[in-house]
């Protein structure tokens, strides 16, 4: 295989990546900051769009809660 056609595939590849992406990307994930109620440490949690209200672990102290 020569240096083109290996650069020819890798950019076939990549465009069917992208190409799949943009069918199974999940639409508008929204990330919430919000504070551990045991040790007020900041938690990022990522949520799906209208929900106000997501379980996560703590990542400083694994206190399991719900965001405000
Ligand atoms: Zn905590």
């Amino acid at each position: 295989m020569s240096k083109q056609s290996m650069r020819d595939e890798t950019e076939r590849l990549v465009k069917e990546a992208l190409e799949r992406k943009t069918v199974t990307i999940k639409q508008g994930q929204t990330r919430i900051e919000t504070k551990c109620g045991k040790c007020g440490a900041p938690n990022r949690v990522s949520a799906a769009p209208g929900q106000t209200r997501v379980a996560y672990t703590c990542k400083e102290c694994g206190e399991k809660q719900r965001t405000l």
